[in-house]
C-alpha cells in the first residue's frame, strides 16, 4: 500500500461582499431598495480590536458575516474582483472600498486585494483599517490604494476610552502624522452615539477639517451580540444637527467657534442667519443629509432598515425631502440665537 502524501491545503483568497455589492456585481439576485454606488469588501474574520458597537470585535457574540446590519457573502477573490472591475467598466460601481479587520497577517492580505483590484480597474480604492505606524499607509497607497481611512470612530478620548481598544494617543498621532506625508488621502469615521456631546463632535469634525483628512459620519446602529446590543441610536434630530454641522465645517462655511452650545452641549445654533441656512443646507443633490465621506460612497441601509428611519440617505433627496429636513433642522434649534447672529 502506497504511503498516504498529507497535503497542506492551500488557502484561496476570499473577499467578503457586502450583499448590495454582491448584487451589483452580478454575483447574487435580490431586489434592491437602493443600490451601493461603492463595492464594499471585507477581508479577513473576527477582528483582534474590540469596538463594543462591531459585530467582528474579538468580544463579539454576532454572526461572523455581518458588519453592521449588513451581510457579507464571501467568494473567491479572482472571481469577486473580475466581477467589481466589470461593474466599474459599466460605471454602476465608482470606487471599491476594502473594510478590513485586524489579524495575523492584515496589512500583507489588503496590500494583495488593492493589487489584485487595481491590476483590473482605474476606480479609486480606498481601504479602512487600522495600521501600526505610516509606513504601511505608504505601503498601500504605493499598490494603488487612493485613500486610506483610519477609523477613530469617537469623537473625544473619553469615548474613545469607553468603547474601543487601543491607545487613543498612537490614532490621534497617526492620523496627524498619516495627514501631513499623504494630503488629501486619509480619511476617518466617526459614529455619533457612543456617548459623546454634540460640543465633542464638532470640536472632532474641525479639527479633522482642519487636518485635511476626510469624515464620513455614522449613527450607532445596535447589533445583537456586541456589547452596545442595547443601547439607543442617536436621536435623529441631533444626528441632522451634527450632519449640517459637518456640511458646513466641510465647505468652510463656519467654523466650530461660530457654534453655540447648550450648557449639556447641544447645538443652538449653526452661527448663521435662518435664511442663510435654508439657503446653503437645501440641495437635494449636495445635501448634508447624504451619506458622507468618500466621494460615491453611499452605504445603504448600513445605518437603517428599509422603510425605517434615515440617518444618511444613500441617494439624491427629492425637493420636499430637502426641504422638510431643512425646516426640520432649523426648528430644533434656538429660535433665539437667530436674532444673536
Ligand atoms: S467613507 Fe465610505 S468609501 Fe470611504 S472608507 Fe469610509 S466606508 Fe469606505
Amino acid at each position: 500500500m502506497g504511503k498516504r502524501v498529507l497535503r497542506t491545503p492551500i488557502e484561496v483568497p476570499q473577499w467578503r461582499l457586502s450583499s448590495g455589492t454582491a448584487v451589483v456585481a452580478g454575483l447574487a439576485t435580490a431586489r434592491l431598495d437602493c443600490a451601493p454606488t461603492t463595492a464594499y469588501v471585507m477581508l479577513g474574520e473576527r477582528c483582534s480590536g474590540d469596538c463594543a458597537f462591531c459585530a467582528q470585535a474579538r468580544s463579539s457574540a454576532a454572526r461572523a458575516d455581518l458588519l453592521s446590519r449588513v451581510a457579507w457573502p464571501a467568494y473567491g477573490a479572482e472571481h469577486a474582483a473580475a466581477a467589481i472591475s466589470s461593474a466599474c467598466d459599466a460605471n454602476v460601481l465608482r470606487r471599491i472600498c476594502f473594510q478590513v479587520t485586524t489579524g495575523p497577517g492584515h496589512i500583507d492580505r489588503a496590500i494583495d486585494a488593492v493589487r489584485t483590484a487595481r491590476s483590473l480597474t482605474d476606480a479609486p480604492i480606498c481601504v479602512s483599517v487600522a495600521v501600526p505606524s505610516c509606513e504601511e499607509i505608504g505601503r498601500l497607497l504605493g499598490a494603488g490604494a487612493s485613500r486610506v481611512t483610519l477609523a477613530i470612530d469617537a469623537a473625544c478620548e473619553r469615548v474613545y476610552a469607553a468603547t474601543k481598544s487601543g491607545s487613543w494617543a498612537h490614532v490621534r498621532m497617526l492620523l496627524r502624522s498619516a495627514a501631513q506625508a499623504y494630503p488629501r488621502q486619509i480619511g476617518t469615521h466617526l459614529i455619533v452615539g457612543l456617548g459623546e456631546t454634540e460640543l465633542e463632535m464638532a470640536c472632532a469634525l474641525q479639527d479633522y477639517v482642519d487636518l485635511d483628512i476626510a469624515t464620513g459620519l455614522f449613527a450607532l446602529t445596535p447589533i445583537a451580540g456586541t456589547r452596545l446590543a442595547s443601547a439607543m441610536p442617536p436621536p435623529l434630530d441631533a444626528y441632522r444637527r451634527l450632519q449640517a454641522t459637518r456640511w458646513l465645517l466641510t465647505s468652510r462655511l463656519a467654523r466650530q467657534n461660530n457654534l453655540r452650545y447648550d450648557g449639556g452641549g447641544r447645538i443652538i445654533s449653526l452661527g448663521m442667519p435662518r435664511e442663510r441656512l435654508l439657503q446653503a443646507l437645501s440641495d437635494p443633490v449636495d445635501s448634508p443629509f447624504r451619506t458622507s465621506g468618500c466621494r460615491d460612497c453611499n452605504r445603504p441601509y448600513y445605518n437603517e432598515r428599509p422603510g425605517g428611519v434615515i440617518y444618511n440617505y444613500p441617494r439624491p433627496l427629492t425637493d420636499t425631502e430637502a426641504q422638510a429636513e431643512v425646516r426640520t433642522l432649523l426648528d430644533s434649534l434656538e429660535p433665539a440665537a437667530f436674532s444673536q447672529v
